[in-house]
């Protein structure tokens, strides 16, 4: 089946080709690939990696080294500044080739974890895809020290992965997968092509292998996959330098090692949003309990009762006209907030608030239905 969403994770070593500049060319090859497959209906998002070195390729070797404490965090946040704007500028220049837009989306770990950020992230995210604009995410190094970085992009791209469903990761390196042994050491071992399930052993293979310019090595890879494939998305590890490697994965060609899902997405994000304890309730009308049943998403118009204290992105009850409650759901509006739109229009949040975040109250994305029938107590009493 074509995955529906796609994340190409791309690592240094393979933007660089091993070399310390930028390769136009394979960044050239990997934007036609993507534009390939997007032609073809997936929706992709692409992780990049490479701002530091695109950094000290722009200063120059010799300006950098003379930089003192060149290799301190301050020198690079300088280095990851400069270099953003020189990888985005060279990112644009290969995807408008194929006359395709691009937009640069800089995260730290902050913004994938707490709540109300991550809505923002996921709304960034799908916002720019919905314009047929293809996201390019990196790090925010510039800003982001040790306590509030994910430190690499590989963990960050399975974050990513996670805040917008995607069907499949595709992280693509200078290696051609995982291995039973370090190839390049021992020349017995052979490429795991499938995984299930990764378990001891599997670490035990992934080593310490490290690559020259690139921060993750096997292992903070296999540390992706684990997050990536239990919440429902495919893994597959890569040669970036393999001819056609992203419209071959696409089209389900073996190429790599292929990390199995462990759960599908659905239920990853029914034990995500019903992990989360309800801060309040809402009591809805008769119309909005059978929309909200029937897997639709609450609108403010048939909001009636407004109860706790909440914030945007908390869980809370939805409840019918009888005070029974027929579903769990993450909030886009806080209490306050949803209290002035009891019975409002969507078109008029935007009049009564000052702003719209968003047309519901809860998507239905964002909701577990518990109750799917009125229940018999309910009918009785009815
Ligand atoms: N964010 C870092 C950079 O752009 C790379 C981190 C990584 O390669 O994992 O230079």
């Amino acid at each position: 089946m074509t995955p529906g969403k796609l994340i190409v994770k791309v690592g240094t070593s393979t933007l660089t080709a091993g070399t310390q500049r930028l390769n136009r060319r394979r960044m050239l090859s990997i934007a036609q690939q993507i534009v390939d497959v997007r032609e073809k209906g997936t929706e992709v998002i692409l992780v990049t990696s490479g701002a530091i070195a695109a950094g000290r390729e722009r200063m120059g070797r010799e300006q950098v080294g003379r930089v003192n404490g060149a290799k301190s965090l301050p020198a690079k946040q300088m280095l990851a500044a400069v270099g953003q704007a020189h990888l985005m500028l060279a990112w644009e220049q290969v995807f408008g080739m194929f006359d395709a837009q691009v937009g640069q989306v800089l995260l730290t770990r902050a913004d994938l974890s707490d709540r109300r950020r991550y809505l923002n992230a996921r709304d960034a995210l799908n916002a720019i895809l919905a314009w047929r604009v293809v996201p390019i995410v990196n790090e925010n190094d510039a800003v982001a020290t040790e306590e509030i970085r994910v430190g690499d992009n590989d963990t960050l791209s399975a974050l990513v992965a996670n805040v917008v469903n995607a069907d499949l990761l595709l992280i693509l390196s200078d290696i051609a997968g995982l291995y039973t042994a370090d190839p390049r050491q021992d020349p017995s071992a052979t490429l795991i092509r499938e995984v299930a399930q990764i378990d001891d052993t599997l670490w035990a293979m992934a080593g310490a292998s490290r690559s020259g310019l690139g921060v993750g090595g096997m292992s903070t890879k296999l540390r992706a996959a684990e997050l990536a494939t239990r919440s429902g998305t495919v893994m597959i590890i890569a040669d970036g330098a393999r001819p056609n490697v992203i419209v071959d994965a696409v089209a389900g060609v073996s190429v790599g090692t292929r990390f199995a899902a462990t759960s599908t997405k659905l239920e990853s994000r029914k034990r995500w949003i019903l992990s989360e304890r309800a801060s309040g309730s809402v009591i809805v009308d008769e119309g909005a309990a059978g929309a909200v049943r029937s897997g639709r998403s609450l609108l403010p118009v048939g909001v009636r009762e407004v109860h706790g204290e909440f914030d945007r992105g908390e869980a809370v009850l939805v409840k019918d006209p009888r005070g029974h409650t027929i579903a769990q759901g993450i909030t886009r509006y806080n209490a306050a907030e949803a209290a002035l739109l009891i019975g409002r229009q969507s078109s008029e949040i935007e009049t009564v608030l000052g702003y719209e975040s968003a047309p519901m109250l809860i998507h239905a994305d964002d909701m577990v239905v518990i109750a799917s029938l009125p229940s018999a107590r309910d009918n009785e009493r009815n």
